[in-house]
Order: structure tokens, then C-alpha cells, then sequence
């Protein structure tokens, strides 16, 4: 493992965040583009990353196997499925590489999977890479603690494009995780995912998520605090895969210079020593 300019792989380059990536990769300084891996047989094998990202020719070719460029990278970047990222795992315990795994929609069973590989590969993982995400989870907790169990009705309201496969977004059920944690709740007892027909008054420790599906929205979230008399709301809202980018380039330098374990953004951001 190296801290000098690390050599990245990314996986599932020919996605909307894969293409975004090499883009990203290309603009900082203290990375280097080394491959990127496309689904097996895709037609796509052989093309050009730069043009396939449309940046222009880089002289590297997609590849279909992570194997055959073994030698020639560091750290992988992984935005595409829960099954590719665990297999992608395997591949950096047996080889000794980092990963930056931005995938979500890991089902509990995977998410165990995940953290027994903490023990082999470094790992960064986290639902949401943007700088801006991360800062509004601080935002939250510290929210959250002060609003205290004092009569605040907590909701999470997320809006994504029509092609995202999973919801609630990974970012709103971390945001609610969050807010669950400073309030000493567990979200798998109190959030509320669906209301339909007649679900009865809402009940006070609840967290509620709402989703919406359309167009190419890349990705807002708000959460409220309402009560009697006044409203908070703390929102962020991305409008390009260029932050979550950058973020991923970011985690990949800072994890190929730590040791094995799954650290998440606030590692990689210093959040928890401010
Ligand atoms: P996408 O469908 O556009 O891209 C996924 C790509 O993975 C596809 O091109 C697919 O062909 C490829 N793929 C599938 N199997 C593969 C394999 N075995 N080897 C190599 N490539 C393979 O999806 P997307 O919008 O780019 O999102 C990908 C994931 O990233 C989703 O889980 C999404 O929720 C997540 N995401 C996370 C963040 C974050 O900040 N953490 C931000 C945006 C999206």
C-alpha cells in the first residue's frame, strides 16, 4: 500500500458514477486513473476510459476482470452493486488492496458480510461521500440533541432520479440512524417507511421516511424537526455526481495510507476531532 499519488481501479466505470469518477480521478493531483473495470463481457471491453467518460482519449482501456490489473493498482473504487462490491472485497483481502465502496442498498446479511472483511482490507464505506452530506449528519446529531425528546416530529424526506433501484436512499437512512442515535432510539424499531390507508396518528417517537422517484434529480434530502409553533428543516441537496466524486477520490487518498478496518467519511474528513 502506498500514500504517494495511489494507483485507483474504478469498478463499474461505465456507470453514471464511473464515468463521474474517472472525470474526478483525472482532476486531482494526488491520484492516478490506472483502470476501470466494466461488467463481465460487457461490449464496452477495450474502450477507452477518457472517451468513455468524455474527457477525452487517456490511452486506457476498460477491462472486465480486476485480475488481469492486479500489478497496477492500489485502491479500487466501487459504486456499483451489493453482490460485485462483497466478490470485490474477496479480491482486496486475497490481494492486499483498499477499497472506497460507495455502493448502497446492502441488506443487513451483507452488511455483516462487509464488516468481516474490516478485519483484512481498508476500507472506506459510506452511503453518501459528499463533504456537504457528511457536514449536515454533524448538523443532525447536533440537532437532534438539543431538540431532545421535547415534542419534535421527525421526518426524512429524500428525492432522487427515476433510475435509482433502492429507497429509502442510503444517505436518509443514515441520516435517520443518526438522529435514532443522538435520542437514544433504534431505528429499526422507529422509523416508519410506509403509511398507507388507515395507519392511525402518527406516534411521537417516530421517524418517518418519505421518497420521491423522478426525472434526473441526483439527490436531496431533508430532514424536519416539527412541532407546535415552528419548523426546522436541514436539507442539502447535490446537484452533481461531481461531489460524491470527489469525495470517493478523497477517501481513496486517505485509505492507502491506514491500516486494515471499515472507516467512514468522518475518518476521512477529521469530523470527529472538530
Ligand atoms: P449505474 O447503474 O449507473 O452503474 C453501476 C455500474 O456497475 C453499471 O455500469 C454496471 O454495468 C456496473 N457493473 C455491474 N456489475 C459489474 C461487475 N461485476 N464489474 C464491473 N462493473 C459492474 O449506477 P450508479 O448511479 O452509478 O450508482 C451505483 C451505486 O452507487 C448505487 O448503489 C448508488 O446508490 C450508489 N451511489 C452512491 C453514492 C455515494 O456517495 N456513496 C452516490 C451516488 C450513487
Amino acid at each position: 500500500m502506498t500514500t504517494a499519488a495511489p494507483r485507483i481501479a474504478i469498478v463499474g466505470v461505465a456507470g453514471r458514477m464511473g464515468r463521474t469518477l474517472v472525470n474526478a480521478v483525472c482532476q486531482d493531483d494526488g491520484a492516478t486513473l490506472a483502470a476501470g473495470i466494466v461488467e463481465p463481457g460487457s461490449s464496452l471491453v477495450g474502450a477507452d476510459l477518457g472517451e468513455l467518460a468524455g474527457v477525452g482519449r487517456l490511452g486506457i482501456s476498460a477491462v472486465d476482470s480486476l485480475a488481469s490489473v492486479v500489478d497496477d493498482i492500489d485502491v479500487l473504487i466501487d459504486f456499483t452493486t451489493p453482490a460485485v462490491t462483497l466478490a470485490n472485497l474477496a479480491f482486496c483481502a486475497e490481494h492486499g488492496k483498499g477499497i472506497v465502496i460507495g455502493t448502497t442498498g446492502l441488506s443487513d446479511a451483507e452488511l455483516e458480510k462487509l464488516d468481516g472483511y474490516a478485519q483484512r482490507v481498508p476500507m472506506v464505506f459510506a452511503p453518501n461521500m459528499s463533504v456537504g452530506v457528511n457536514l449536515t449528519l454533524k448538523l443532525l446529531e447536533t440537532a437532534a440533541r438539543a431538540l431532545g425528546d421535547e415534542g419534535y416530529d421527525i421526518e426524512v424526506i429524500e428525492a432522487h432520479h427515476r433510475h435509482k433501484v433502492d429507497a429509502p436512499s442510503g444517505t436518509a437512512l443514515r441520516m435517520g440512524e443518526v438522529v435514532a442515535a443522538a435520542l437514544d432510539r433504534n431505528l429499526k424499531e422507529h422509523g416508519v417507511f410506509e403509511r398507507v390507508g388507515q395507519c392511525g396518528p402518527r406516534q411521537a417517537s417516530e421517524i418517518g421516511f418519505a421518497t420521491v422517484r423522478a426525472g434526473d434529480i441526483v439527490g436531496e434530502h431533508t430532514v424536519m424537526f416539527a412541532t407546535e409553533g415552528e419548523r426546522i428543516e436541514i436539507t442539502h441537496k447535490a446537484s452533481s455526481r461531481m461531489t460524491f466524486a470527489r469525495g470517493a477520490v478523497r477517501a481513496a487518498r486517505w485509505v492507502s495510507g491506514q491500516g486494515v478496518g471499515r472507516y467512514g467519511m468522518n475518518d476521512v474528513l477529521g469530523l470527529d476531532e472538530q
